[in-house]
């Protein structure tokens, strides 16, 4: 978008922020995940009132103390200087990994590595030492009010949000465990293991998390689970003691607006996550942040969101695409790129911008918008959570 549009999209839009700058209003936040997190703090210390309304008891509870990855590749900067700049850095547990194995589509094992960390590995859920009890300890450190068990359906005024995915365009489902094999990071390619993904095992003082990251084929994910089990522990003779199943799900595509009246969407609620591989925290962090920007400097959210999410969401859809036409050639490609060089650096390098994605950006964009009983209508009044305006709108009132 040229500078001259997005200032005037930016002028045309800002009525529907500007009562969100009423710096007496408090803002709800509705969702108490990295992203509406993310978005409480950055309003607390600016000095707004804030309410996050989560609607289970705790955070955390899509997920099972699991081991994830904070990836350091798909903008410049390190990843983790946002969780220091929210207060939240020493308050979880988190390790920086340098290398890794990749076995390709064809079970080759590819060692790689990089000088800056290629992610942070981090544990998710409700327990101690997670990234989202870390979160919730910065929040209320920051002075946010919060109230859990409070299923929100609707909201008044200025608002934001991050409910996290509404339907699954990627699952993952994998197992939980005590180990005595060596830390590490593996990651494992092939239909049979991950359909449209790929598998991987993280291990860490004794805990590993072993999953199937998938993209299609969701029916027979038992069956890709026990491959990827099998696969893992016969290549690395891996013992799992203790081991507990969990699974999930996410959510991508490329948003028309994150703004629908009064409220903006941040994280998978609005689409924000990565299309080629499932890593979301990152983007869920920094679209609460840019949302929290938005209200505290009034602000067009979705000025700043296409100029910092969107490059990087917008090539991660290109390369789902290409994968899916072009198959495991694709990966193993990108495999062998990594492994010769520095592999943060060539992951990083397919996150960027370039001349096809430049060119394909209006083309993806239309290919992945968000499906139309998905997309919320722009009404100033609408106080909706799950907006059901749009898809209904011969009865404007069934939200
Ligand atoms: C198994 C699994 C593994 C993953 N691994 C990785 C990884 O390694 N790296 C990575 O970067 N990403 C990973 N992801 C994705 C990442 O976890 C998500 O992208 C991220 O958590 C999204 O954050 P969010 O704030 O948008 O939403 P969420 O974390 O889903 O938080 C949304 C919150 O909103 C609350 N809520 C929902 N509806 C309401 C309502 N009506 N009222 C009140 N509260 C409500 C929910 O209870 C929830 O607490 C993984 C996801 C899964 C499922």
């Amino acid at each position: 978008m040229s500078g001259s549009a997005s200032a005037r999209q930016e002028a045309t839009s800002r009525h529907h922020v500007t009562a969100a700058t009423d710096l007496q209003e408090p803002v709800t936040i509705v969702g108490a995940g990295p992203s509406g997190l993310a978005a409480a703090i950055t309003l607390a210390r600016a000095g707004r009132r804030v309410h996050v309304r989560e609607w289970h008891s705790t955070v955390g509870h899509r997920f099972h103390n699991d081991f994830q990855g904070l990836e350091n590749w798909s903008r410049d900067g390190e990843a983790m200087d946002d969780l220091a700049a929210l207060g939240a850095r020493g308050r979880f547990f988190h390790k920086a990994v340098f290398r890794g194995t990749v076995y390709d589509t064809r079970g080759r094992a590819h060692q790689v590595r990089s000088e800056r960390p290629l992610f942070h590995l981090l544990r998710r859920g409700p327990g101690e030492g997670t990234l989202d009890r870390g979160l919730l300890e910065a929040a209320r450190a920051a002075g946010v009010e919060i109230t859990f068990n409070d299923r929100v359906r609707e909201v008044d005024g200025a608002a934001i949000i991050a409910t996290g995915p509404r339907r699954a365009d990627v699952i993952a489902v994998g197992y939980t465990f005590r180990t005595d094999h060596p830390d590490g990071a593996w990651l494992a390619l092939g239909e049979e293991l991950a359909p449209g993904g790929y598998a991987y095992l993280l291990i860490a003082g004794g805990r590993g998390t072993l999953a199937s990251c998938m993209f299609r084929n969701f029916h027979n994910q038992a069956h890709h689970l026990e491959t990827t089990r099998a696969f893992f522990t016969r290549r690395l003779e891996l013992r799992m003691d203790e081991p507990r199943q969990f699974g999930g799900y996410g959510n991508f595509h490329m948003p028309r607006s994150a703004v629908q009246g009064r409220k903006l969407a941040v994280g998978e609620r609005a689409g924000f996550q990565d299309a080629f591989a499932g890593f979301g925290i990152r983007t869920a962090l920094r679209s609460g942040i840019l949302a929290a920007r938005a209200i505290v400097e009034n602000r067009n959210f979705d000025t700043l969101w296409r100029h910092e999410i969107a490059p990087a969401q917008l090539r991660g859809l290109l390369n789902r695409a290409m994968f899916e036409r072009t198959g495991g050639a694709f990966l193993d490609r990108m495999v062998r790129r990594a492994s010769r060089g520095d592999a943060g650096r060539a992951v990083g390098r397919a996150y960027r911008p370039n001349a096809l994605s430049r060119l394909a950006a209006p083309l993806i964009a239309r290919a992945w918008r968000e499906p139309a009983n998905q997309r919320d209508c722009n009404e100033p009044g609408c106080g909706c959570v799950l907006c059901k305006c749009a898809a209904w709108r011969k009865e404007p009132q069934t939200c």
